[in-house]
């Protein structure tokens, strides 16, 4: 989510990443969509919400009859923009331009960018795709992005051909971007920015470059995929058009080396073999041919705002060292991705050479290992047993597993969100449940701010204008039954922005 100030009013874009079929159809016995109204529901429940919020005394509320207020769904439509626009590979039967997608699902992180819009990133888009075609062969492609004949059980194909890739087998080719939407203009159109690659977007951290190009940071969040940059062609310069900066450019792809260097390798006709639009929507399958770093599924990242470097979170991995990613390629034990079978996540930092992100090469190093010291023995002579006991930074007071939201305020306080395990037993033992911490990226110094309802992930984080109020997102807690956050009760859990402030008022973050 982020927060936006418009003239007058407060406006807080949030996304709706997916629903929880247990709780989404507890009014319906079998627990299942029962009706095509049912699965509209379920459609409508996916995407974006933009509403206006208002300080009043100590609280915030919700502005129900404001003008910005709105929906973005699975089905608005939405201009498909880009290198990517208008190429075969996009065209179906209702849109044979292959210019105007239908809806934006599965949204996972954000981005904000200088010139007020929200930037909102498609990641598990795969999940709600089926065939009904049982002999179907699935294309390698498709197979990358984990296109499979059932899906994970919404049964948008219902009531929605599209979602049967035997009936129309573009349609996943349309999904798997970055969305950037003007919170402050509904009248404006939505775009999905192609530029920026497909693959199951984690977040997009948005930064401007010393000499005033656009640079985004992105990760791809499957076990043995990559991190990538993009960086403009054109400059940010503030009342100019913004229109094209996140259209042209060069997209790169991290490979990470074990003496503490790194580079990020440009993907373009020459070094892939494929075509600019091919490779914005293969964008996977391009970074392989390169020989990318394999990660340990590259969560948010974050840019410092106090100093030129880079944090990402990578959240556990339990096939490094095991098996290879979908596409092949090897994830052997590594420089950035140390542990096999990574259960508890370790974040990494990186530095751009001459303080500068448009630099191709990059210093890197571990920021912390995420670790349980009270299960795993820090002084093991077994290097992965003593690996497993975490970083030094990490200890009984602090520890965490599957690092995930990541976010500087404006001091240069790296601010780190967790969606793990929450069972509190074996490996994590200690842990509790799902929590968010705050580091000092000077020190090295973890502290635990705030732990979760039970079974919720705790993502997605933003400032008010006053930097007095912090406000969380705390997403599906009692997943499993375990909680009725935040209303109590019997009530359904539901997932919840809460805001938080200091006692006395005061600014913090
Ligand atoms: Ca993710
Ligand atoms: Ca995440
Ligand atoms: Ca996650």
């Amino acid at each position: 989510m982020s927060f936006f100030t418009h003239e007058n009013h407060t406006l807080l874009a949030v996304n709706n990443e997916y629903t929880n079929k247990k709780w989404f159809y507890s009014n319906r016995e079998s627990g299942k969509p029962e009706t095509d109204d049912d699965i509209a529901r379920n459609m409508a429940a996916h995407g974006i919400s933009i509403f206006e919020v208002k300080q009043t005394d100590d609280h915030w509320q919700i502005v129900k009859d404001s003008p910005f207020n709105r929906r973005i769904t699975a089905t608005t439509e939405i201009e498909i923009t880009g290198p990517a626009a208008g190429h075969d590979l996009l065209k179906t039967s209702a849109d044979q331009a292959g210019l105007t997608a239908l809806g934006t699902w599965n949204n996972c992180g954000n981005g904000k960018t200088p010139w007020g819009t929200y930037l909102s990133c498609e990641e598990n888009f795969n999940g709600y795709f089926t065939s009904s075609n049982d002999t179907l062969e699935i294309s390698a492609p498709l197979k990358r992005y984990g296109i499979s004949k059932k899906g994970r059980g919404y049964n948008w194909e219902r009531i929605d051909d599209r979602f049967d890739i035997s009936k129309e087998p573009n349609e996943p080719n349309r999904h798997g971007y970055i969305v950037e939407v003007d919170p402050k203009d509904p009248s404006k159109p939505i775009k999905k920015r192609t530029a920026l690659g497909r693959f199951k977007h984690e977040n997009a951290e948005v930064v401007i470059a010393k000499n005033g190009k656009v640079v985004v940071y992105m990760g791809d969040d499957e076990r043995g995929e990559f991190l990538y940059k993009f960086v403009s062609d054109g400059i940010y310069e503030e009342g100019k058009s913004t229109s094209q900066l996140l259209s042209k450019g060069t997209l790169y792809v991290a490979k990470f080396y074990d003496d503490l260097k790194g580079s990020w390798l440009p993907l373009n006709p020459e070094t892939t073999g494929m075509s600019l639009a091919e490779i914005c929507i293969h964008t996977r399958l391009a970074a392989s041919k390169v020989g990318a770093t394999t990660m340990d599924r590259p969560e948010w990242v974050a840019a410092n705002p106090t100093k030129v470097e880079c944090y990402c979170a990578l959240t556990n991995n339990k096939n490094r060292g095991i098996k290879p990613n979908k596409g092949g390629d090897d994830t052997p034990i590594d420089g950035p991705n140390p542990r096999k079978k990574n259960v508890y996540g370790q974040i990494l930092k990186w530095i751009p050479e001459k303080e500068d992100h448009t630099s191709t090469n990059f210093s890197w190093v571990l920021f912390a290992l995420a670790g349980n010291p009270t299960v795993h023995d820090a002084n093991a002579d077994d290097k992965q047993e003593k690996l497993k006991a975490g970083s030094p930074n990490i200890n009984a007071g602090n520890m965490f597993n599957s690092p995930d939201g990541l976010a500087f305020d404006s001091k240069g306080m790296l601010w780190i969100q967790t969606d793990g395990k929450y069972s509190n037993k074996g490996d994590f033992e200690g842990m509790g449940n799902n929590q968010m911490l705050v580091g000092n990226t000077k020190t090295g110094e973890i502290r635990r701010f705030l732990v979760g309802p039970k079974e919720c992930e705790v993502t997605g984080i933003c400032w008010s204008e006053d930097k007095a109020t912090l406000f969380v997102g705390i997403q599906h807690p009692g997943e499993k039954g375990g909680s009725h956050f935040p209303d109590g009760g019997n009530l359904v859990p539901r997932s919840a922005v809460i805001a938080v402030r200091k006692k006395d008022g005061k600014a913090f973050g």
